[in-house]
C-alpha cells in the first residue's frame, strides 16, 4: 500500500505557533492554513460542489454518523467513496460518528462549547429526555434519529464505517463530553478515548491491508480534556506518541467540550506538545475571531456547519460584522451584501434581491447566501496564510477584528 499521505510545513511563524503548510492527499492537495466547508450528508445544502470548488473550497467534511444512517456505507463503498459519490472530486474528510452518537444521547444537537459555569452535575446531561445513546468501554450503543431503531458503535466499527466511505481523512472514535460533565467524568471519558485510540489504530491497520486497490485513507487522532490543562496535555502526549500495530496517527484532531473564552489556551496547550510535523484539525470551530484563535495557536484546519446553516435563515458574514438580510432596512439597498466580496453572490446580487427572496421564501435565498458566507470564511482563512508568509498576520487581525467586531456591535439584529 502506498502511503499517499504527507505534511509539508512551508513557514512557520516566529511570533507564534501559526504556520503554513500543504497536506497532499490521494485526491490533491489542501494549503493551509484552511476552512473545510461542512457537508454533513454527502452535501452542502443548497449548493452544487462546482459552486464550492469556485468559492475556493479545497476539501469537504462529512458525517460518518448520518451517512451510515442513510444511505448506509456500503452504498458509498460501491459507489467509489465519498468524493464519486457526491461528485466531489477533491479531498475529503469523515468525523468519526463520536460525536454525533454522543450529542444525540445528552440531547444536545448543536451546541456543546457552552459557559462552565451553568452546570456541574453528570446527571443533569439526563435530564428528563429519553435518552437516546449509553456509552460503555466497548462503545455506544444508539437509537437512529431518523427511525428509532438501535445501533451500536464501537471503535472497530467506526474504523469500519470510515473506511467503507472512503474520505481521505478520518479521526478516531472517541468520547465526545460536554462540559456539563465533571471532572472524574471527563478524566474516565480520556482513558476511555485513548484505550479506543490504540483500537481504532489497529482496526485501521487491518483495513488498510485488506483494501489494498483503495487510495490510503489518513487518521487523526481526537484530543479530549476539556477544559483542564492537565487534562489536555495527557491526551496531546499520550496520543502524540501513542503507536499500535506499527502505525501511529498520520493528524490529529482538537475536540471536545470547550468554553470559548478558553479556546486559545487550549489549543496551545495541545499543539505545543502534539509531534510539530503533523497537521492539526480543529474539530467544530468556524467563527471568525475563533479562527485567528485557532491560527495563532498552530491550527491548520478547520470545519464548521455555521457558515451554511446560519446562511440558510438569512444572516450573513461580512467585513461590517454578521447581520440577517430579512431585516426591512436592505428593502431598498441595491449595494451587494458586501462591497469588498469576490463570491457569486456579491457579483451578482444585491441586498435588496437577496432580501426578497429570503422574504419569498424562495429556494434560491440559501444557495445565494451560503455561496457568500462559505466564501467569506474560506477567503478569510486563505488571508491569514497569506499575511503569514508576508509577515503580518498580527496586523491582519488588529485590522480584520477591529472593523468585525466594531460593526457586529452595532449591526447585529
Ligand atoms: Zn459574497
Amino acid at each position: 500500500m502506498l502511503v499517499s499521505f504527507s505534511f509539508d510545513i512551508k513557514h512557520a511563524d516566529s511570533n507564534s505557533l501559526a504556520r503554513v503548510g500543504t497536506i497532499n492527499t490521494p485526491h490533491g492537495p489542501i494549503q493551509t492554513p484552511a476552512f473545510i466547508p461542512v457537508g454533513t450528508k454527502a452535501t452542502v445544502k443548497s449548493v452544487l460542489p462546482e459552486a464550492m470548488a469556485d468559492l475556493g473550497a479545497q476539501a469537504l467534511l462529512s458525517n460518518a454518523y448520518h451517512l451510515y444512517l442513510q444511505p448506509g456505507a456500503d452504498i458509498l463503498d460501491e459507489a467509489g467513496g465519498l468524493g464519486e459519490f457526491m461528485n466531489w472530486p477533491g479531498p475529503t474528510f469523515t468525523d468519526s460518528g463520536g460525536f454525533q452518537v454522543l450529542s444525540l444521547g445528552v440531547g444536545f444537537k448543536k451546541v456543546l462549547a457552552m459557559d462552565a459555569q451553568t452546570f456541574r452535575r453528570d446527571d443533569v446531561i439526563a435530564g428528563n429526555k429519553d435518552r437516546l445513546a449509553h456509552v460503555d468501554d466497548e462503545g455506544v450503543t444508539f437509537k437512529s434519529h431518523l427511525d428509532g431503531t438501535m445501533h451500536r458503535f464501537t471503535p472497530e466499527v467506526s474504523m469500519q464505517v470510515q473506511h467503507q466511505i472512503g474520505a481521505d481523512i478520518m479521526f478516531a472514535f472517541d468520547e465526545c463530553t460536554t462540559l456539563h460533565n465533571t471532572r472524574p467524568y471527563q478524566e474516565l471519558a480520556m482513558d476511555r478515548t485513548y484505550a479506543w485510540a490504540i483500537r481504532c489504530l489497529d482496526e485501521h491497520k487491518r483495513l488498510t491491508e485488506e483494501r489494498t486497490t483503495k487510495p490510503y485513507q489518513a487518521l487523526f487522532g481526537v484530543i479530549q480534556g476539556a477544559q483542564y490543562e492537565d487534562l489536555r496535555k495527557k491526551a496531546a502526549t499520550d496520543l502524540g506518541s501513542l503507536e499500535s500495530s506499527g502505525q501511529s496517527f498520520d493528524g490529529f484532531g482538537i475536540g471536545g467540550a470547550l468554553d470559548k473564552g478558553q479556546l486559545g489556551n487550549i489549543v496551545s496547550w495541545v499543539n505545543q506538545i502534539l509531534p510539530e510535523d503533523k497537521p492539526r484539525h480543529l474539530l467544530g470551530i468556524g467563527a471568525p475571531e475563533d479562527l485567528f484563535v485557532g491560527v495563532e495557536n498552530g491550527c491548520d484546519t478547520f470545519d464548521c456547519v455555521l457558515a451554511s446553516r446560519i446562511a440558510r435563515t438569512s444572516a450573513v458574514y461580512t467585513m461590517e460584522g454578521r447581520f440577517n438580510l430579512s431585516n426591512s432596512r436592505f428593502k431598498r439597498d441595491f449595494t451587494p451584501i458586501d462591497d469588498e466580496c469576490d463570491c457569486y453572490t456579491c457579483t451578482h446580487y444585491t441586498r435588496a434581491y437577496m432580501h426578497h427572496v429570503f422574504r419569498g421564501k424562495e429556494i434560491i435565498s440559501a444557495t445565494l447566501a451560503t455561496i457568500h458566507n462559505e466564501r467569506f470564511i474560506v477567503r478569510l482563512v486563505d488571508q491569514m496564510r497569506q499575511a503569514l508568509l508576508d509577515g503580518n498576520f498580527a496586523d491582519m487581525k488588529a485590522d480584520f477584528l477591529g472593523r468585525y467586531a466594531h460593526r457586529s456591535g452595532q449591526d447585529r439584529d
